[in-house]
């Protein structure tokens, strides 16, 4: 081995590796929190979860209409119309997959009765019995929810942890038939990026 045949040698080990341990990092990495927009809306309280076990998937449901929300108009609803600390879910998923922060993260969120103090509440804005949910937003809850999942170390192929809100409050129809039937594609895109 000449001297340009050693350097190349060297060179080649040198890229192996670091091609090894970028493979290695990716093997470990943790699934990035997806973009996620803080509205720092104002609380009138503030209790902290004791415990993260499930997700909870819902729609907005407006009667007769599937029409996009933001998080501050929900938060303003949910505050005036029903009286509650602020907007009930953690999360809102926009007609154009953007993520809107509701309740802060640790809170106790106010979406699914007697379910609270254990989920986190992530609604995706639509009326899905009347309309689909967009495929923006299909990719936002994917991400979002394979984050989480990792965050709360949680199974998410195991049953009642990624569920509709229907699910545990047996008198909704919330998430919407078209969302509903789309829980078991969410459930894979997590398992596949655990
Ligand atoms: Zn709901």
């Amino acid at each position: 081995m000449d001297r340009r045949e050693f350097l190349k040698a060297g060179a080649l080990g040198f890229l192996g590796l670091m091609l090894g341990e970028a493979k290695m990092i990716h093997a470990e990495a943790a699934y990035y929190e997806p973009m996620i927009y803080k509205r720092f809306l104002q609380f009138t309280e503030y209790e902290e979860r004791k415990a993260t076990e499930f997700l909870v998937i819902h729609h907005t449901g407006y009667p007769g209409i599937d029409k996009d929300s933001t998080a501050a108009g929900i938060h303003k609803y949910h505050q005036e119309a029903n009286g509650w600390a602020g907007i009930g879910y953690h999360y809102l998923i926009r007609k154009d997959g953007m993520i809107e922060q509701g309740r802060r993260p640790n809170a106790v969120g106010a979406h699914a009765f007697n379910h609270n103090q254990t989920s986190i509440g992530i609604c995706l804005a639509g009326n899905f019995n009347i309309g689909t949910p967009t495929a923006a937003q299909m990719d936002s809850v994917k991400e979002l929810c394979a984050w989480l999942c990792q965050k709360y170390e949680l199974k998410p192929m195991q049953k009642g942890v990624i569920v509709g809100h229907k699910d545990v409050n047996h008198d909704v129809d919330c998430p919407g038939r078209q969302l509903y039937k789309r829980l078991p594609e969410i459930r894979q895109f997590c398992e596949d990026n655990r």
